[in-house]
């Protein structure tokens, strides 16, 4: 499978020469391929979308609110073809591609729905005849720059507000995942006019070249810490806005009061969805002491049970990692944490077979001096520490520079309270870890960076803020020059 750029409404190759090879991570298998982005290639896209700008932003409310709800119903048609295609470029699980294509689609609706309503709004005037407008207005050209782990929902979580708030956009999705990206333009976008939504393929110097771009007033960045301030740099001198959305290392706290059979299948669903690779994956879990034989138990057993396969097979539990790099990042830490006195209790290898597997696994006897408490680890990987008190493990959830996500189980309300005001972190999740919903902000706090994407402020990301004051009167005011009152008149 080959599939170019899509830039002003047209597939194209533009100035790019070389190529970028896309596997199957359940086997290794070159799957497609796609151009890599040059600056060029960005210059011409940034240049459609800022040509489109002008007359889009003009597109009425409720006519972009249908264009945005056409785009969804082509994405629920050929839903199908999506979900088999992040399947093999991604690696997940069928049923959970299916759960990313509804959300991606949703999103678009959701946003339709928003953008229809919200403009701004009416001040209390200082005077009679004075009106006081607050009005949000679209940046004009933004560069999504999206990772590989959600392909098209993350996409969509830029994509459909940036539009609906009036922006254009220039995506560049990952050079591991760029086959969706540029599926779901020609499913859902070709009634849009040309230009209004642009995808360059390339790897992370195409994605730089969009950062640089000076006609790109905003960069929507979701990826990892290292290349968000990366990001940062270029962008701040320029002063552009920029939205980021970096990595965490979620906390999952188990309560005394908690159902430890439970808790185990919440724990087991939060780490090892999408094999770990998700940003809000519980990457670390506190058990208080009372609990921990049980808890273990029931989760060791679980883990043991799911099967490792083909994400094609509806039978697969986890499917494999994005690629080797990541892996070997998995398999450094349980190393580190072995090294440093860790024990594993299941999995802790990556299989002898192809693709780029690695067994899901839980450890004990894990401290935050070790790799595995402290960095992101990305992999499904679910380390267990034991605590003595609720103080302590409140503590513990706050140890860590990321603030993405953070979960809590137990039915004890003044546990529940404690623990959403105490926690530093953008979404606790108490009892139904890793749900989301449309209308719910989600981002983080400290090292995660400071954006919000879903809810009305993840529309408000995408717009800037205009106040007006308007005397509608025209009048004359007593406190203008001159002040001496010979001249005043
Ligand atoms: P990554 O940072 O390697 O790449 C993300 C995107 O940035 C890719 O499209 C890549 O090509 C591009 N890129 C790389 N270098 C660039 C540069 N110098 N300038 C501009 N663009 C550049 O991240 P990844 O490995 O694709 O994704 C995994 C990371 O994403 C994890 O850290 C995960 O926590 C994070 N993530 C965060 C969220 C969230 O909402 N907070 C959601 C999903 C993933």
């Amino acid at each position: 499978m080959e599939k170019l750029h899509h830039i002003n409404g047209q597939f194209t190759r533009g100035a790019s020469t070389e190529t970028i090879a896309v596997d199957n991570p359940a086997n290794g298998q070159i799957i497609g391929h796609v151009p890599l982005g040059t600056p060029e290639d960005i210059d011409t896209a940034v240049q459609a979308a800022k040509s489109a700008f002008d007359a889009w932003k003009r597109v009425s409310a409720s006519e972009k609110a249908e264009l945005l709800h056409e785009a969804s119903r082509k994405m629920r048609a050929h839903a199908h073809e999506l979900i088999e295609l992040l399947t093999r470029e991604e690696g997940k699980p069928l049923s959970e591609n299916e759960e990313e294509v509804v959300w991606t689609y949703s999103t678009f609706d959701y946003y339709a729905e928003l953008g229809r309503h919200s403009r701004g709004r009416v001040l209390p005037s200082t005077e009679d005849g004075v009106l006081n407008m607050v009005i949000k207005e679209p940046y004009g050209v933004v560069g999504c720059i999206v990772p590989w782990n959600y392909p098209l929902l993350l996409l969509a979580w830029k994509v459909a507000p940036a539009l609906a708030a009036g922006n254009t956009v220039v995506i560049k999705p990952s050079e591991m995942t760029p086959l969706t990206a540029l599926q779901l333009c020609e499913i859902a976008f070709d009634h849009l006019p040309p230009g209004v939504v642009n995808v360059v393929t390339g790897d992370g110097r195409t994605g730089e070249a969009l950062v640089r771009h000076p006609d790109v007033p905003m960069i929507a960045f979701t990826g990892s810490l290292s290349t968000g301030q990366k990001i940062a740099s270029i962008a701040a001198p320029m002063m552009k806005k920029t939205h980021f959305e970096l990595g965490g290392k979620d906390a999952f706290v188990i309560a005394d009061d908690a159902d430890p059979e439970l808790a185990a299948r919440a724990v087991a669903y939060a780490a090892l969805i999408n094999a770990g690779q998700v940003c809000t994956s519980t990457e670390r879990v506190y058990v208080p002491q009372r609990l921990a034989t049980r808890f273990t138990d029931q989760l060791v057993d679980l883990v043991k049970s799911l099967r490792l396969g083909d994400g094609m097979d509806a039978e697969t539990d986890i499917g494999p990692m994005i690629g080797d790099k990541y892996r070997q990042k998995v398999i450094d830490h349980i190393a580190d944490a072995k090294a440093k006195g860790a024990r594993v209790l299941t999995g802790g290898r990556a299989p002898d077979r192809p693709g780029y597997f690695h067994e899901p696994t839980v450890l004990v006897d894990v401290n935050h001096s070790m790799k595995i408490m402290t960095e992101e680890t990305f992999g499904p990987a679910i380390p267990l520490m034991t605590y003595d008190s609720f103080d302590e493990a409140i503590r513990l959830a706050n140890d860590s520079i990321y603030g993405l996500g953070a979960c809590l189980y137990t039915s004890d309300a003044k546990k529940a309270r404690r623990f959403f005001e105490d926690v530093k972190a953008g979404t606790i999740w108490i009892n139904d870890p890793l749900t989301d919903n449309y209308a719910g902000p989600f981002g983080g706090m400290k090292y995660t960076g400071g954006g919000r994407e879903l809810g009305e402020e993840g529309l408000d990301e995408f717009r800037e803020t205009k106040h007006v004051h308007w005397d509608i009167e025209a009048r004359p005011k007593p406190w203008w020059l001159p002040y001496h009152k010979e001249v005043r008149p």
